[in-house]
């Protein structure tokens, strides 16, 4: 099952996102700062967990 992605409008399978470091960082920050796990897709997840690991250091 697909839904759009709450940041792009982008459909998406959040039981299937890829499985790449950048989508996980990105994922730990919509639990832990968004608020918006699961309703973002892995593209948007893995731009946003590329830019905490470039900015966030306590992201590692
Ligand atoms: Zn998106």
């Amino acid at each position: 099952m697909t839904i759009p992605c709450r940041h792009c409008g982008e459909e998406f399978d959040p039981d299937n996102l890829p499985n790449d470091a950048a989508v996980e960082a990105g994922m730990i920050l919509a639990v832990e700062r968004y608020d918006d796990a699961g309703k973002v897709c892995g593209n948007c997840l893995a731009s946003r967990g590329r830019l905490a690991m470039m900015y966030d250091l306590s992201c590692h």
